[in-house]
């Protein structure tokens, strides 16, 4: 059984229609790629998955239990947590605040899983009393990482992890997906730099406008040459 199983989800934004009859399986353990043009479905697809879209048709399966409708907040109680596109930190809070947020639908203390994040983040650790709005493109990007990570997700949702960040801060954020995916983390990918996610990543979907064209090991998709032409520049 899939962790993450999607069949024929279409979701529309009025008359758009933004995803149409997708299908997707992301297994327990895996780094599953989308790429896809500006526009192709692909944020689309991943707030379907974290229930903050409500789709027009088709099925969204976590675990074997059918999530299509299930509120967000459940969705995150199950172990679906989602970094956004943009990062989108509460500038005006601090570091920590930020990261109990992210642990909002748990109960109990949350003692332990900041100080696990601090070790894994060094720099959230010396910054978690700064507002978030003050820290760096990359801190704020390990920011929303680590503020998903706090509600314990089996299934991570990343999207477009390395937007607007500088080359050696974009190889830290994948050296931390790596590491994630290694502790056990299964992780759902958009990326607009294909090759990163791509060599990142298992297994790769390619979206265009809105419908899956086709898909593969990520290993050999790299080589394909429909994917060399529209997403590696030739
Ligand atoms: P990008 O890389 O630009 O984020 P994407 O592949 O993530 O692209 P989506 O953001 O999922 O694509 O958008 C899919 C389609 O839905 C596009 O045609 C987009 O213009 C449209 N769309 C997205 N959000 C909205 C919205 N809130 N209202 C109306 N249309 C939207």
């Amino acid at each position: 059984m899939a962790l993450l199983e999607i069949e024929n989800l279409s979701v529309n934004y009025g008359a758009i229609q933004a995803v149409r009859g997708l299908s997707l399986t992301v297994e327990e353990g895996e780094v599953v790629t989308l790429i896809g043009a500006n526009g192709a479905g692909k944020t689309t697809t991943l707030r379907a998955v974290s229930r903050l879209l409500r789709p027009v048709a088709g099925t969204i399966r976590f675990a074997g239990r059918d999530i299509t409708r299930l509120p967000a907040d459940e969705a995150v109680k199950l172990g679906i947590a989602q970094s956004p596109e943009g990062r989108q930190v509460l500038a005006r809070q601090s570091v920590q605040d930020n990261l109990e947020l992210g642990a909002y639908t748990r109960k109990g203390s949350v003692r332990a899983d900041l100080y696990e994040m601090y070790e894994r983040f060094p720099r959230l650790g010396e910054r978690r009393d700064q507002l978030a709005g003050t820290l760096s493109g990359g801190e704020q990007q390990m920011l929303a990482i680590a503020r998903a990570m706090m509600s314990r997700p089996k299934l991570l949702l990343l999207d477009e992890p390395s937007l607007g960040l500088a080359p050696i801060i974009v190889r830290e954020i994948f050296s931390i997906i790596r590491d994630l995916n290694a502790q056990g983390v299964t992780i759902l990918l958009v990326e607009q730099n294909a090759r990163l996610a791509m060599n990142a990543s298992h297994r790769t979907y390619v979206l265009e406008a809105g419908q899956l064209t086709f898909s593969g090991n990520s290993a050999e998709l790299v080589n394909d040459e429909r994917v060399l032409q529209a997403y590696l520049g030739g």
